[in-house]
């Protein structure tokens, strides 16, 4: 792969995807608000390093999903102005994804400007399944420039023009911010300082199949909670429960337990958990060790002697990935078993990665420190296929680059 320094920026016109995606919601007046900016600040230094070598920087990026055709509900408009607030330069919004608009708009520029392109999902050919439609797409986008920085880790597992098909028709780069999530994501599956600790939560086993199978043979030790432990207490013979059971997933979770055994892996599982009748702010809830869940309740956190054990064995940690919450942290009832471990994570002597969009969402929502960690990935679904070990579109792209 290339690397950003090796890109002469001065004069060039260089195409940057990031990740804009953020999160809006309506004022009082009916305007849409950033509700959380973080994508954004995170796409920041990549476009400034650009503009400030020169460089005619044109930001191509989505916002939601809307069907393939312009929808003013789906603008840019809120991105490109907090952008330019963070940049501290105005933000050009062309109001079209590509054709004579948008070459206009490029056209005009000066060395340093920086402008970006409507929400590339109004065209349908971003996301088509046909290969030729989303490359005529990126050949409009290749006329406008000389290069291309990937620098949205959120995308990069996609299969998209603007993420994949344009790399292929341009000198590509990884911009600082895919340089730096692809570098952490490389040294966790291939060089950890150890003891090396995964811990494992969230909702489903099944969405975590393929971390787990690519994981086992890499770690020291892995601590699992959050809704997936319950297929494991069963696959251990015990009762959950109205918890979150995937009886369709015993068999692989028991040839898990057993793999961890041959090689040595440490399975710690939670000893005790916080049961309630329901999900809600409100619930009224009790301890119960696991072997006395009883039928008529679920699981919806860990309990506080199983916070005391995961504590325990992260303490000599060197390296920690961190992927799922510990519980139904939306639901303050539910809350502590996660809290409790991202601060245990984030205490860590070594490298603590944070993965997964709800689990990074919770370390900001609990009031978790997140600067104690060494890295919150900007990307839940691309790093979890990175650590599943599948190939990303958007990096292979990178790597075949003209
Ligand atoms: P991430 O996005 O970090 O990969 P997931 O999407 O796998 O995490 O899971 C997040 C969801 O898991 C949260 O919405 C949380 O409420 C839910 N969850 C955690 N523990 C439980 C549980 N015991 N029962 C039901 N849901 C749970
Ligand atoms: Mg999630």
């Amino acid at each position: 792969m290339r690397s950003l320094d090796d890109l002469a920026a001065s004069g060039r016109t260089v195409l940057v995807r990031s990740d804009l995606n953020v999160p809006l919601a309506t004022d009082a007046s009916g305007q849409p608000v950033i509700t959380d900016d973080s994508r954004i600040r995170a796409s920041v230094g990549t476009i400034r390093r650009l503009s400030d070598a020169g460089a005619r920087v044109v930001v191509l990026a989505h916002l939601g999903r809307p069907k393939g055709e312009p929808d003013p509900a789906f603008s840019l408009a809120p991105a490109a102005t907090r952008l330019g607030e963070l940049l501290g330069r105005e933000v050009v919004l062309a109001d079209e994804v590509s054709g004579p608009a948008a070459h206009a708009v490029v056209a005009a520029m000066s060395d340093g400007d920086v402008v970006m392109l409507e929400n590339v999902r109004f065209d349908a050919r971003e996301t088509s399944k046909d290969a030729a439609e989303r490359t005529a797409l990126a050949g409009e986008w290749a006329s406008l420039a000389d290069a291309y920085v990937s620098d949205g880790f959120g995308v990069v597992h996609r299969e998209q023009a603007s993420v994949s098909d344009i790399a292929r028709l341009l000198p590509s780069y990884p911009g600082d911010l895919v340089g730096a999530e692809v570098a952490v994501f490389t040294r966790v599956l291939t060089d950890p300082e150890r003891p090396y600790v995964v811990v494992l939560g969230g909702s489903k086993v099944s969405d975590k199949l393929g971390v787990i199978a690519h994981l086992l043979p890499r770690v020291d030790r892995l601590l699992i909670g959050g809704g997936m432990c319950f297929t494991f207490l069963a696959a251990q013979g015990h009762g959950v429960g109205r918890s979150l059971l995937e009886a369709d997933q015993i068999d692989t979770v028991r040839g898990f337990i057993e793999e961890a055994a041959t090689r040595g892996v440490e399975l710690v599982l939670p000893v005790d958990v916080v049961v309630a009748s329901q999900i809600s702010d409100t619930a009224e809830t009790q301890i119960v060790p696991i072997d006395a869940i009883p039928d008529d309740l679920m699981g919806l956190d860990i309990g506080p002697e199983s916070i005391a054990l995961f504590r325990n064995r992260l303490a000599d940690a060197r390296t920690v990935v961190w992927n799922g919450p510990m519980g139904v942290f939306e639901k303050t009832p539910f809350a502590a078993g996660t809290r409790e471990v991202a601060l245990a994570v984030a205490a860590i002597d070594g490298m603590s990665v944070v993965g997964g969009g709800d689990s990074a969402a919770a370390v900001h929502l609990l009031g978790v420190p997140a600067d104690e960690f060494s890295h919150i990935s900007t990307g839940g679904g691309a790093s979890l296929e990175f650590l599943e070990g599948k190939t990303l579109p958007g990096l292979a792209a990178l790597e075949e680059t003209s």
